[in-house]
């Protein structure tokens, strides 16, 4: 639960503002600036998403919340201070990192993602748990896709800050993200109850296609429907509108998603050799365990023809195995 009385609300909300204003207006945030505008992040999506800069320089933050009299035990506690165990020094927790502000549903910042500028590690830090912000039950940009979302009766989920932005950028406001981490129950369940319809548009790397393929599970669970979008490996959906454009993207990836059935049989299949008879065996067994699953008849039906036209096997057998599948799972 978060707590409505926290001071870190009102603290976070000044960090948002203080690195936005960094970003935006100052020399020592040209560089940020200039980086998000060459990884084409417009003005506009820097002001929507509120992106920010925290500065290279150890205390700038700590200074300002002392000066706004906040207790600063307690910014240690609530993740924007740190403190260096060797030391007892107090520091700014984000340095030199271009600043995602995490929001609430109502709009509210309890958290950041930081993006390291250069090619310090780790690539993305993140606000430790708090009192007001814990992980598994925070999405990326929910403030501003809620609405969308409800209006179209669809979320689409990416993995990464900056596919959110870009596809934002490209008309797509139902947009979010889990914040790195798999998908949770919790996050499952809050999208759940603003729609039944969900496309997973994910890096289309070996690890965005496991991840897509345990997102997939967990909503169906929860009766989501679920569409997957397929991206060419080694590239993000951020990558892909800056390569190819928001028309070509909404085109050719978006709208040509495929059902969560046949990114699994597609996704099964790639990491097989099907030349072998016991491989093409165990992986038409497979198939047909996750047909089985299929509530409807004709979309059953729809997978198992295609699966026997993909291996010349009669339908009829097909059908068969099915059958024998379906009592075992009773
Ligand atoms: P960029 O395009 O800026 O390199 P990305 O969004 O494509 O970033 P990915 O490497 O695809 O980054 O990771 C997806 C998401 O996972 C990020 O948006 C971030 O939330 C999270 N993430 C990535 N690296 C880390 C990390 N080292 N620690 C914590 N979270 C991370
Ligand atoms: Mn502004
Ligand atoms: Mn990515
Ligand atoms: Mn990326």
């Amino acid at each position: 639960k978060e707590e409505d009385a926290s001071p870190l609300w009102e603290a976070y909300e000044l960090a948002a503002r203080y690195y936005h204003h960094l970003l935006m207006n100052t020399e020592q945030g040209k560089e940020a600036y200039d980086y998000l505008l060459n990884r084409g992040v417009t003005v506009e999506q820097m002001e929507t998403f509120r992106l920010g800069y925290a500065p290279n320089q150890p205390r700038m933050l700590k200074e300002l919340l002392e000066k706004r009299e906040f207790d600063i035990e307690e910014m240690v506690d609530g993740g924007l201070l740190f403190r260096r165990e060797s030391s007892w020094d107090i520091y700014d927790r984000f340095r030199h990192r271009i600043m995602f502000p995490i929001h609430n549903a109502k709009g509210k910042v309890k958290a950041f993602g930081g993006r390291s500028l250069g090619e310090q590690e780790p690539k993305y830090l993140n606000s430790p748990e708090t009192s007001i912000f814990l992980k598994h039950e925070s999405l990326y940009g929910i403030h501003l896709a809620r609405g969308p979302i409800r209006k179209k009766n669809q979320a689409v989920l990416f993995e990464g800050y900056a596919d959110v932005i870009a596809a934002s950028g490209a008309g797509v406001t139902n947009g979010i993200a889990a914040l790195g981490t798999a998908l949770s129950e919790r996050q499952v369940q809050w999208i759940r109850r603003n729609t039944d319809q969900v496309l997973l548009c994910y890096d289309g790397d070996e690890a965005g296609q496991k991840a897509a393929w345990k997102a997939g599970a967990l909503f169906e669970k929860e009766k989501v429907n679920v569409q997957v979008a397929l991206l060419p490996d080694k590239v993000d959906p951020d990558d892909y509108i800056r390569k190819h454009g928001s028309e070509k993207f909404k085109k050719d990836i978006l709208n040509s998603s495929v059902s969560i059935t046949s990114f699994k049989m597609k996704y099964l299949r790639k990491n097989k050799n099907l030349n072998n008879e016991g491989d093409k065996l165990a992986y038409v067994e497979t198939v047909i365990k996750e047909i089985v699953k299929l509530p409807g008849a004709v979309e059953q039906d729809i997978y198992l023809r295609q699966l026997a036209e993909e291996f010349s096997l009669s339908l009829d057998a097909l059908n068969e195995e099915k059958e024998r599948l379906a009592r075992t799972r009773q």
